[in-house]
């Protein structure tokens, strides 16, 4: 790899475009400081194979080939994407807040969720902008745990005639069911959302997701101060003699080595990069990793505790689209038979049946497609998730040949246990002959967080409340890095408000 001798200097580097590092690159954008933003991947094609389930699921299209390490030395395929828009671009796009309650300390079955720095009230006004960034449809006042707020930008998308029954069905059971929340852009109009039954993993063919290439970066770059560059891999972050400070960043690009300099580096590579990436950056000053004083880097990476559902029903063809319009909490702070918090449910988009076989085939392999498209056919899908509680054990390290190594013990999961047998029984009284289940298990790296927490107190915390790093005066982390505790709620929107926070403290104090 040649280097490249020319140094490039701008006034904010932003490493990773995601839904921190894209929506950071939006709030400033209008500044006129000069932002480099720099993302490992490219911009996910628009193409046919956007929406083509076999692609997707079978061939991985658009996932990493990079593979990590578990515990036991085994090198595994991470369930990320590495694009413009990291992986907002394939998620569900649900953008719901964290509750009042999970902002303070929450008793579980197995252990505690620890208490934030900021509380609910703090982060609300930036909840709202959030919404408004990303579009977000839904109905305030009807979901029982629902936090104080405004009414939401948008009105909620409908649910479609199957799952408006279901609803009734799970209102007559004396549950409360409420519209989920979600991103979806100007759905119905000409050029908008056609709510079609590739939303959650998929990328948008149209571009009316509200995912972070969308919202954030497409607009952020029309700005003449705002530099994208992509395929361009962000490898150390270089202090001075002191320490103190990141003075520039490493970057991979096109077959060169660049070195770039900013007086703000924000790091905002997904919660397992970010702390791989400040490993990496190791110096004598830091010896544990940079910003490492804590010796927390890394360490409490959580996940939440997922579990795919489906109600099946012989006879009841589910012609649904969008399936994706139902939540209910009413288990989110304590069961029927349980004073702890068991976590969220919600619909899923719907499984196509190359994607279960792509699941079925690890378990019994050769059933033929048909079989699973006549089945999910049938189905009706959910996802019921609950807290993965810190634990220090859990956590990202960097494995002797340079990977990244993912120690990872779920917890919680008695909760976990209780919610997926309250949920069976839920959709057992709806009717449906069978409840399928699957978990990803440990390998299901799409929620990820915590890896670099924010607190007041050095010794136990990477990040002050603004995200800054404690040990380092210009270093920022604002990903899904910073969670003390990861709630049972989908983390985008959290993720996207804090960004915004931290947007207008950097923009106060140091541009
Ligand atoms: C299939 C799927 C469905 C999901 N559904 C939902 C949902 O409905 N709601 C929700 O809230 N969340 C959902 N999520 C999770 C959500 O996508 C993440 O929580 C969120 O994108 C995390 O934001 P982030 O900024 O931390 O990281 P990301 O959005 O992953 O962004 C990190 C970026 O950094 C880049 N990068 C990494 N390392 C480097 C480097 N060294 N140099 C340069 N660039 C680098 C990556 O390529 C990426 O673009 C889903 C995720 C998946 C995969």
């Amino acid at each position: 790899m040649s280097r490249v001798s020319a140094t490039e200097r701008f006034d904010v580097i932003i490493l990773g475009s995601g839904a921190g590092g894209g929506t950071m690159a939006h709030a400033l954008a209008a500044t006129g400081a000069r932002i480099l933003l720099v993302e490992r991947g490219e911009a996910v094609p628009r193409e046919a194979e956007n929406w083509d389930p076999a692609s997707v699921w079978r061939d991985l299209r658009y996932r990493t080939r990079e593979t990590w390490v578990d515990q036991a030395g085994a090198g595994f395929l991470p369930y990320t994407h590495y694009c413009v828009g990291g992986n907002t671009k394939f998620w569900g796009s649900v953008l719901i807040r964290l509750r009042r309650e999970d902002f303070g300390v929450l008793r579980h079955v197995d252990g505690e969720s620890p208490a934030w720095p900021i509380d609910y009230d703090t982060l609300a006004p930036y909840y709202d902008r959030a919404e408004v960034l990303y579009g977000v449809r839904g109905e305030a006042g009807a979901d029982p745990t629902e936090p104080p707020r405004g009414p939401f930008p948008h009105a909620p998308v409908p649910h479609a005639p199957m799952m408006q029954a279901i609803v009734n069905d799970l209102r007559a059971q004396g549950l409360r069911p409420f519209h989920l929340p979600i991103g979806v852009l100007e759905p119905g109009a000409d050029g908008g959302c056609v709510l079609c039954n590739t939303c959650n993993s998929f990328p948008c063919r149209l571009g009316a997701k509200s995912d972070a290439e969308v919202c954030a970066v497409i607009p952020a770059t029309a700005f003449p101060n705002v530099t994208l560059w992509t395929g361009a891999l962000a490898r150390r972050l270089l202090t001075n003699p002191a320490g103190t400070r990141v003075e520039a960043v490493e970057i991979e690009r096109a077959g060169a080595v660049v070195r770039v300099e900013a007086p703000t580096i924000v790091v905002a590579c997904g919660a397992v990069n970010s702390a791989a990436l400040l490993l990496r950056s190791a110096t004598d000053r830091h010896p544990r990793g940079l910003a490492n004083s804590s010796d927390l880097v890394g360490r409490r990476y959580m996940a939440h505790l997922a579990t795919m559902m489906q109600g099946f029903h012989p006879f009841r063809r589910n012609d649904t689209m969008f399936q994706k319009t139902v939540a209910l909490n009413d288990f989110y702070f304590e069961g029927p038979d349980t004073p702890f918090p068991l976590g969220h449910v919600q619909s899923q988009g719907r499984t196509h049946g190359i994607m279960a076989k792509a699941v079925g085939d690890t378990i019994i392999p050769g059933i033929p497609l048909s079989a699973y498209d006549a089945w999910v056919a049938r189905g009706v899908d959910w996802l019921a998730m609950s807290e993965d509680l810190p634990h220090p054990e859990n956590r990202v390290t960097l494995a002797p040949d340079g990977r990244i190594r993912l120690e990872y013990q779920p917890n919680n999961l008695r909760a976990h246990d209780l919610l997926v047998t309250e949920t069976t029984r839920m959709l057992k009284r709806l009717g449906f002959w069978k409840v399928m289940r699957h978990s990803h298990k440990a390998k299901n790296t799409t929620h990820q967080c915590g890896t670099c927490c924010f607190g007041t107190d050095p010794a136990v915390s990477v990040l002050d409340p603004f995200c800054r790093t404690h040990d380092v005066e210009n270093l920022f982390v604002v990903d899904a890095s910073f969670f003390p505790s990861s709630a049972a709620v989908n983390p985008g929107l959290t993720i996207i408000a804090q960004a915004l926070r931290v947007a207008d403290h950097i923009r106060a104090t140091a541009l």
